[in-house]
């Protein structure tokens, strides 16, 4: 039943689909520390504002007790010359809504995933809306309708912090809990509270440190 539901956060080996003439200069100038971490999103469509409240709320709260402050920025008013030591670029496929759900069962599938090029984690991710819209409609349809775009802009937020672990990591390494664990299941997704275990809090926090001690600050 519960393997039945639950959709594996699947890392993918892909090119960047990303505007390239933005990202490639995104990333040449993510190794000057400074803090916060900078996020670029890119909507395919725009989310309701209290879907993006929730879904902003729960990412910041989560990489937050790391330590990790989120600058939100529009991938399409980049300029090009923002400087930051830590980014991530994100791209929310499909319809970041809860409107029109429908009891259909969920499809399979990543409900996010984070680019990689020969082993390296690059800081290019996606979140697939629908994919979240279908692995969670069933129970979302449960939820009172007044609360229903909180609770599904929270569970979007999970799994956007999972695609940040990993960029922040630099790592494709999952871990047998938390928000770093490789599959989600609807509890962990529609819980009140869900946050990194240990292991990933240690990780996160040698990461930061690491890339601190080792890029010059200008
Ligand atoms: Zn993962």
């Amino acid at each position: 039943m519960s393997a039945d539901r639950a959709t594996k956060l699947l890392r993918r080996v892909s090119f960047l689909i990303v505007p390239l003439a933005y990202t490639a200069q995104l990333f040449a100038q993510s190794i000057v520390p400074a803090t916060p971490a900078t996020l670029y999103t890119e909507f395919q469509r725009q989310p309701p504002a209290a879907v993006m409240d929730a879904m902003r709320g729960e990412a910041e709260s989560i990489m937050g007790r790391m330590g990790i402050g989120l600058e939100w920025r529009a991938l399409e008013a980049a300029r090009g010359n923002e400087i930051s030591v830590q980014l991530a670029v994100i791209r929310f496929q499909g319809k970041c809504d809860a409107a029109g759900l429908s009891p259909h069962r969920p499809q399979p599938g990543a409900l996010g995933w984070t680019h990689e090029s020969d082993g390296v984690i690059l800081p290019f991710g996606a979140v697939d809306c629908d994919r979240i819209r279908s692995f969670l409609q069933l129970d979302l349809l449960s939820v009172p309708a007044a609360d229903r775009e909180q609770v599904f802009g929270r569970a979007i937020g999970r799994v956007l912090a999972h695609e940040l672990y990993h960029i922040f990591t630099r790592s494709a390494h999952h871990s047998p809990g938390g928000v770093g664990k490789a599959e989600y299941g609807v509890r962990d997704l529609l819980a009140a509270r869900f946050v990194f275990d240990e292991g990933e809090t240690a990780e996160l926090r040698n990461r930061q440190l690491r890339a601190n001690a080792v890029e010059p600050a200008r």
